[in-house]
C-alpha cells in the first residue's frame, strides 16, 4: 500500500499497578494494557505507543520501553498529573482478577493526538482503555490493514454503546471467556463468541486462561491452542495483553493475513502470555529472549501433535 507503514500502533492504559496474588504483592509497579502488549509485540515488529502518564511515572519505565525499540513520541506526560493506577487481587482463582480500585487520573481528560507518521501504521491494536479513546484513535488512522481491540468488564458495564461501536469497526476482538459471556449474556462460549462476531469483527479470539485460547472465524472455530502447562503462575496480570501483543506483533512482522499466519499468531500470543505470568509486572518479559520464545512455540507444537492411525 503506497505510503503505509508496517509498524504496529498500540493505544491503551499505561499504568502503575498494585497487585496481590497468592505468590506475593507489588505496589505501583509498571503495568497497563498498552505496556504489556507493546513489550510483547516488540519482539516481532516496530511499535508506536499512544497513551498518557503523569509526572509521577518513573523515567526508568519510559527508558525501558525505548530500550525495546518502542516509539514513545505518542506517550504524553502531563505535568503535575497522576498516572492511571489499578489495584487488583487474585484470590484463589487466578483466571479472575478482583478490581479493588481503578483510578483513571490522567486518562480522564486524555485526548489522543497521533503524530503524523503514526497515522499510516498498517496494524492497529486498541488495547484495554475507555472505548471512546479507542474510537478517537481509530478516527485518526488511515486505512490500516488489520485493526484489533481488547476490553474488560469495567468498560462492558460502564461504556457499552461506545464499545459496541469499536467492535463494529475492528477486524479482530480479543476477549476472555468471562467478558464474552458478560457482553452477550450467553453462557455457551461458542454461541457467545459467534454473537460477538456478528457485532462486527471477522475474528474473535477468546482467551481462557489456563485452558488456552480459541480463534473463531467463518462461523466456526478455526483454531484452538492449548495453554502452556506451567507449574506455578506468579501473577496473571497482563496475560491477555501480552497474548494480544504477541499475536499482533507477529502479524505485523509477516504482514499478510491468512489462516496459517493467524494460527501461528495465536501460538506466539500464547507463548508470550505464558512467560508473562511467571513473574510480577514486566519482570519476566524484561529478560526474555527470542530463543526462549521459539523454544516454547516448539513445545506447544510437541504437546498438541498426534499422528492419525
Ligand atoms: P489483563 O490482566 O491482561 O486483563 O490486564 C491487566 C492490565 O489492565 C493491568 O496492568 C491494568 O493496569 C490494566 N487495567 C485494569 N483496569 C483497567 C481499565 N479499566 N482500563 C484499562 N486498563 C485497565
Amino acid at each position: 500500500m503506497a505510503g503505509s507503514d508496517g509498524g504496529l500502533l498500540i493505544v491503551g492504559s499505561v499504568a502503575l499497578d498494585s497487585v496481590e496474588t497468592p505468590s506475593g504483592r507489588v505496589e505501583r509497579a509498571l503495568g497497563g494494557a498498552a505496556v504489556y502488549s507493546s513489550i510483547a509485540a516488540s519482539f516481532f515488529a516496530p511499535v508506536r505507543l499512544v497513551g498518557v502518564v503523569g509526572e509521577d511515572f518513573p523515567k526508568e519505565h519510559i527508558a525501558f520501553l525505548a530500550s525495546r525499540g518502542i516509539d514513545t513520541r505518542g506517550l504524553q506526560v502531563i505535568p503535575g498529573g497522576r498516572t492511571f493506577h489499578w489495584k487488583g487481587a487474585y484470590y484463589g482463582d487466578l483466571n479472575q482478577a478482583e478490581t479493588i480500585a481503578t483510578e483513571l487520573n490522567v486518562f480522564r481528560d486524555f485526548n489522543p493526538r497521533l503524530p503524523e507518521d503514526y497515522r499510516r501504521c498498517r496494524f492497529v491494536f486498541l488495547a484495554n482503555i475507555d472505548p471512546e479513546l479507542q474510537l478517537a484513535v481509530l478516527d485518526q488512522v488511515e486505512s490500516p490493514t488489520l485493526t484489533a481491540c481488547d476490553t474488560m468488564n469495567f468498560w462492558i458495564e460502564g461504556k457499552k454503546a461506545a464499545l459496541l461501536e469499536v467492535l463494529n469497526r475492528v477486524d479482530v476482538a480479543f476477549m476472555n471467556d468471562a467478558e464474552v459471556r458478560l457482553l452477550t449474556g450467553q453462557s455457551n462460549l461458542n454461541r457467545a463468541a459467534e454473537e460477538v462476531r456478528k457485532l462486527g469483527p471477522r475474528y474473535v479470539v477468546v482467551k481462557k486462561g489456563e485452558h488456552g485460547a480459541v480463534m473463531y472465524c467463518n462461523e466456526s472455530i478455526c483454531f484452538t491452542a492449548a495453554s502452556y502447562p506451567l507449574h506455578q503462575v506468579v501473577d496473571p496480570t497482563g496475560a491477555g495483553d501480552s497474548f494480544a501483543g504477541g499475536f499482533m506483533g507477529y502479524i505485523a512482522r509477516v504482514g499478510e493475513i491468512n489462516e496459517a499466519n493467524l494460527r501461528r499468531a495465536v501460538v506466539y500470543g500464547s507463548a508470550l502470555a505464558s512467560f508473562n505470568v511467571q513473574d510480577f509486572s514486566l519482570n519476566r518479559l524484561k529478560h526474555l529472549t527470542m530463543e526462549e520464545i521459539h523454544a516454547r512455540c516448539e513445545e506447544f507444537r510437541r504437546i498438541v501433535h498426534f499422528d492419525p492411525e
